[in-house]
């Protein structure tokens, strides 16, 4: 039962929609329900990366070329999720494409450095503010754990200040609180866009306080961003406690060349990179102050180790210093955030006029279609103003944009690609508006 008053008498409606489109979805893709059954033999719920499930069955891709998926069934997506925004390049970039065919033809796995691994650090180093030194790690989850790891050893403090709510990969998962397999780092969660309530904890933790991990727009939380003046006030707040701060920009890099703290003007002591700056392959990396990067530097006699076999893989280094040098230029990033901030206000125009139950929040090009109406008395602060969303009108979008060949993730997340063009931004809110139009009485909405 929704908890929406406007919606009680439509919830026998919505139920029924639901079940329609989960009955379609199954009937439509028999091979991927086979590919399901068979992964279950040998893998957990068929699973290798939680997110990737949703029931019945999860959607699987057996092919992609610029902005198109297909799967298993031979449809065609357009691809808006954009591997939660690792897939910034599309599926055939022929810049990225050869550059990794040019490295393979020089041999890999050389137990040695290799040129690469320069190229992409000088470009980072150029682009973000914060980084005076980087680092390499294989995921954004390791180069969290690093970061963290770095801050405690260089204050010879212990606690780790998180944001309730906020993910920073599967070791350091704070959804629901601290997830049981995290890491086992003394946390102190603090409020999202809650700059007195940061200074009390600060205050309360200060002394023994390591860093503040923050995303400057929580992604997997739900896309919302944070006000400039929270992480104003956190930048002065752990300046003067003698605590880290820490951007988790995993997500956020893509906001502008130098990332969201270009754009915001704040500069961390750390930063935490991932997601499409290999190029889309597998990456990480932190890095940021000089003294605090200073603490792996192996010339020195006490150095503190940061091992990893794939730290500088060739094929990732060789396809992230293309991506970054070539194709996500300055000028490239700039007009994919403004692609992104139109998108999103244009879909937001089209649910408040039809009175539709979604909203979609974010920044840029990297955003969330949330099941629930907006209101300018309630804004988007943190993930618990999304608590009364009801999820069965999310997985009904998602299943519905997916029959009409439009790929999003089932929470409603959207990241665009650079192969994304306004004539695929055009056909995805026909799409949407299509759907609004099918399910017009379950949602309550406004014929269109
Ligand atoms: N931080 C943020 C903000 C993320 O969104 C993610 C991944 N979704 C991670 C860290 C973890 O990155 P990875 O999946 O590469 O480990």
């Amino acid at each position: 039962m929704t908890a929406d008053p406007r919606l009680h008498n439509r919830d026998g409606l919505i139920d029924e929609a639901l079940a329609a489109a989960r009955a379609r979805y199954a009937d439509s893709h028999p091979q991927s329900r086979a590919a399901f059954e068979r992964a279950c033999r040998v893998m957990p719920g068929g699973n290798t990366r939680s997110v990737l499930y949703h029931g019945p069955f999860p959607f699987r891709a057996v092919r992609g070329e610029g902005p198109w998926l297909w799967d298993a069934e031979g449809h065609r997506l357009l691809d808006l999720l954009g591997e939660y925004t690792a897939g910034l390049f599309g599926h055939s970039n022929p810049v990225i494409r050869a550059a990794v065919e040019r490295a393979l033809a020089r041999g890999w796995n050389s137990g040695a450095h290799n040129p690469y691994e320069i190229a992409l650090a000088e470009l980072l180093c150029q682009r973000f503010p914060s980084l005076e030194r980087v680092r390499f790690t294989n995921s954004g989850t390791e180069a969290n754990l690093m970061a963290v790891s770095a801050a405690r050893c260089f204050t010879g403090r212990d606690k780790v200040m998180a944001i309730d709510g906020a993910y920073h990969g599967g070791l350091l998962t704070f959804a629901q609180g601290p997830s049981p397999v995290n890491a086992p780092y003394p946390v102190v969660l603090a409020r999202y866009n809650d700059a007195e309530g940061l200074a009390a904890l600060v205050a309360e933790h200060g002394t023994g306080l390591a860093c503040l991990l923050v995303e400057p727009m929580m992604g997997a939380g739900g896309c919302i961003p944070a006000e400039p003046a929270f992480l104003a006030a956190a930048r002065a707040l752990t300046r003067e406690a003698g605590a880290l701060l820490v951007f988790d920009e995993v997500m956020t890099s893509r906001m502008a060349a130098g990332g969201c703290q270009e754009r915001l003007g704040i500069t961390p002591d750390l930063t935490t990179l991932g997601k499409y700056l290999g190029g889309g392959m597998s990456f990480g990396a932190f890095g940021g102050r000089r003294d605090v990067m200073a603490l792996f530097d192996p010339t020195a006699p006490e150095a503190l180790p940061h091992a990893g076999t794939f730290n500088n893989n060739v094929v990732t280094l060789a396809a992230g210093a293309a991506a970054l040098g070539e194709v996500f230029t300055p000028e490239a990033a700039e007009a994919l955030f403004q692609r992104g901030e139109a998108l999103r206000a244009r879909l937001n125009a089209r649910f408040a006029a039809r009175d539709a139950p979604y909203l979609a929040t974010g920044l840029g090009s990297v955003m969330t279609l949330h099941p629930r109406r907006a209101d300018p008395a309630q804004p988007i602060a943190r993930p618990e103003d999304l608590a009364d969303a009801d999820p069965r009108l999310r997985e009904l979008l998602f299943l519905e944009l997916l029959a009409r060949g439009h790929y999003t993730a089932p929470r409603g997340f959207i990241a665009l690609s650079l192969e994304l063009t306004e004539t695929h931004l055009a056909a995805f809110e026909s799409a949407v508006d299509e759907v609004l139009d099918t399910h017009a009485e379950a949602l309550g909405c406004a014929a269109g």
